[in-house]
């Protein structure tokens, strides 16, 4: 009897911790830094949906309502923040902090942006040269949103592998940030995920983010930080040849299910791609992005090392003093100088014309992890997501 006893007991007792872990990472908070790379001294919000309270100064010695359909405009001065309501309240006593909570979705407008609508708890703050904005939502949220911003399938399996491969990328940075130094987690870059507020959110993600809740990726039981691209171009490269880090799940293979067919990425855009740029062009990026501005100081460059499909993992930069410098630090500087769709990878050749140069590439990525229309090519070929995750995480397991 007593041994039936402590049977239940202890029955009951893995119920309710499991209950409890079940919550315990999609509510758990996560503080997004909205645009944090940006400077401004001036910002607008609206009240999209419900009753917004403003606390002034941060421990709330002023409070005030800003009800559906009314803003609220602030300005950073010499004294701190100030604000203007459209009900005409001024509140000028230059404010360390203003906090905004309690309603449902917020319409964010900074100078020279899209508009961003916001959930969760908004403080507004500043520094020596901007208004610095951070956004806490739950990490729930937080997946619906980053993921309905970047999942281009509408998949269910595929869209349930992104869940997990979101929510363990989350929670990793929550207990390693890069961001130590800040008043967030994650910023909203591709550098940690891309957030763009609520705005974008999907129905079907909101569901499957629940189905999944509080599933991770473990490798030997230990959080991974899963990488993910958008379009590898038929062959995935290793951690190793491109970030020279040691993560043996993420490993170079092909893309392509049992070893065959087409790859499962080929109906992307960027499968095949080429660009025909100006060669003095080039040279002018070389100069401005590598020697800070300095006129023409490089003459040319060449890739130094090349992985075994076809990435360039080094780069050699010509000049008086030659450099060598990652592919992937190389990428994202062609990124920033021609824009996020000329280059589209480090995976290309080159034909020299007598005045321009033609990059003939495949893929969209650094090619390491999961590839996005790879994963939704996998869910249409009928994969299950945990067959999804295990193809571009080997040795993972779903926990
Ligand atoms: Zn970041
Ligand atoms: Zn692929």
């Amino acid at each position: 009897m007593t041994k039936l006893l402590s049977k239940w007991f202890f029955l009951v007792l893995l119920l309710l911790t499991s209950a409890l872990n079940a919550q315990v990472l999609d509510q758990q908070n996560v503080k997004v830094g909205i645009c944090p790379q940006d400077d401004f001294t001036t910002l607008r919000v609206q009240s999209f949906s419900g009753n917004w309270k403003v606390e002034f100064g941060g421990a709330s010695q002023t409070r005030e309502f800003l009800a559906e359909g009314e803003d609220n405009s602030m300005m950073l001065v010499p004294k701190g923040l100030v604000a203007r309501f459209s009900t005409g309240k001024d509140f000028n006593g230059g404010y360390k902090k203003i906090i905004l909570s309690g309603g449902e979705l917020l319409n964010l407008e900074i100078p020279d942006h899209q508009p961003i609508l916001l959930q969760g708890i908004i403080e507004i703050a500043y520094d020596e040269t901007s208004i610095r904005i951070v956004n806490t939502v739950t990490v729930h949220q937080y997946i619906v949103s980053t993921l309905s911003k970047i999942a281009i399938t509408n998949e269910p399996e595929a869209l349930k592998a992104l869940c997990i491969m979101a929510r363990t990328r989350i929670a990793w940075v929550l207990a390693n940030t890069a961001h130590k130094e800040e008043a967030y987690n994650v910023c909203d870059s591709e550098h940690c995920m891309e957030f763009d507020g609520c705005g974008f959110n999907r129905e079907l993600v909101d569901i499957l983010t629940n189905m999944t809740t509080n599933k991770v990726l473990k490798y030997h039981d230990k959080l991974i930080m899963p990488r993910f691209h958008d379009t590898c171009g038929g062959k995935i490269s290793s951690a190793k040849d491109i970030f020279s880090v040691d993560e043996p799940y993420h490993q170079a293979k092909p893309d392509l299910l049992d070893g065959k067919g087409s790859e499962n990425c080929f109906h992307s855009p960027g499968f095949h791609w080429s660009i025909e740029l100006q060669k003095v062009d080039v040279l002018d990026f070389l100069s401005l992005s590598f020697a800070g501005g300095a006129e023409r100081v490089y003459t040319g460059w060449e890739p130094e090392k090349i992985d075994s499909n076809g990435r360039i993992q080094t780069v050699t930069i010509r000049g008086r003093v030659p450099k060598i410098i990652s592919g992937n630090e190389f990428h994202e500087n062609l990124k920033v100088y021609f824009g996020p769709n000329s280059i589209k990878s480090m995976k290309f050749t080159m034909e020299l014309l007598r005045r321009t140069v033609i990059f003939r590439g495949m893929g969209d990525g650094d090619g390491v992890g999961l590839c996005l229309y790879g994963a939704d090519g996998l869910a249409k070929k009928s994969q299950k997501h945990l067959d999804i995750l295990k193809f571009y995480y080997p040795g993972t397991d779903v926990k």
